[in-house]
């Protein structure tokens, strides 16, 4: 992948981010590695919605948060994206929001239940930061959200929000979204007051196995952006 077909998934990113619930005002980012490189990333600007990413206004950012390329404000939060990076040389793409959903479940105490399909990819790899209700300003705090992300892809962030990383732009995206969605299934279902008896943990597992394939993500990232095309 070339440096500007990475900005370009950048873009389609933040777009898709938007459409699906993603956004709260200007808050939220997400970001990629410059391909080949580990050491410098791409990122959504300051002060611009997630679909108003263009290939001229991303920022390139080295791992202590310093912009190297571009004229645009950074995020404050950039720290989530550096740590994470640091924290997780596997990963390639990180991003950070506030979906609705998400946020109430992280407020009720609960874990995210395995009581969906989007919910089973989630199953015992969805940590919980509690460290700080507020942004996450200082590679300290970053550290904070790395350390509680730990080997999985997915940390819901206690009255905050969510981070989610993954190997591709894509996963990335697709990882927030069926997040959000699992927690809104389960916000849901938890009004209700009821509830039913889960599935065998060994067969949660089975579906999460199925569901975790990077090349489903792929296929599920650009099924979204042709929809949003039409
Ligand atoms: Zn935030």
């Amino acid at each position: 992948m070339t440096p500007h077909e990475a900005k370009q998934r950048l873009v389609d990113a933040g777009r898709l981010l938007e459409a699906h619930g993603q956004a709260d005002f200007t808050n939220g980012h997400v970001s990629v590695r410059v391909p080949g490189r580990q050491d410098i990333f791409f990122m959504k600007p300051h002060s611009i919605g997630f679909g108003e990413i263009t290939l001229d206004n991303i920022l390139t950012v080295d791992l202590d948060g310093t912009v190297v390329e571009g004229a645009g404000r950074r995020h404050s939060e950039v720290f989530i994206h550096t740590e994470i990076y640091r924290a997780r040389p596997d990963l390639l793409s990180v991003m950070h929001s506030h979906p609705p959903h998400a946020v109430a479940l992280s407020c009720t105490g609960e874990t995210l239940a395995p009581i969906s399909q989007p919910a089973a990819i989630f199953f015992e790899a969805l940590p919980l930061y509690d460290g700080e209700i507020d942004l996450i300003r200082t590679p300290e705090m970053g550290r904070g959200v790395a350390a509680a992300l730990g080997p999985h892809r997915a940390v819901l962030m206690r009255n905050h929000g969510i981070a989610v990383g993954g190997v591709s732009v894509e996963e990335t995206t697709v990882t927030a979204l069926m997040l959000e969605q699992a927690a809104m299934i389960q916000m849901l279902a938890m009004s209700s007051g009821r509830a039913a008896p889960m599935f065998a943990p060994e067969k949660v597992r089975a579906l999460q196995k199925n569901l975790s394939r990077p090349d489903q993500h792929v296929v599920n990232f650009n099924y979204l952006l042709r929809n949003l095309r039409a």
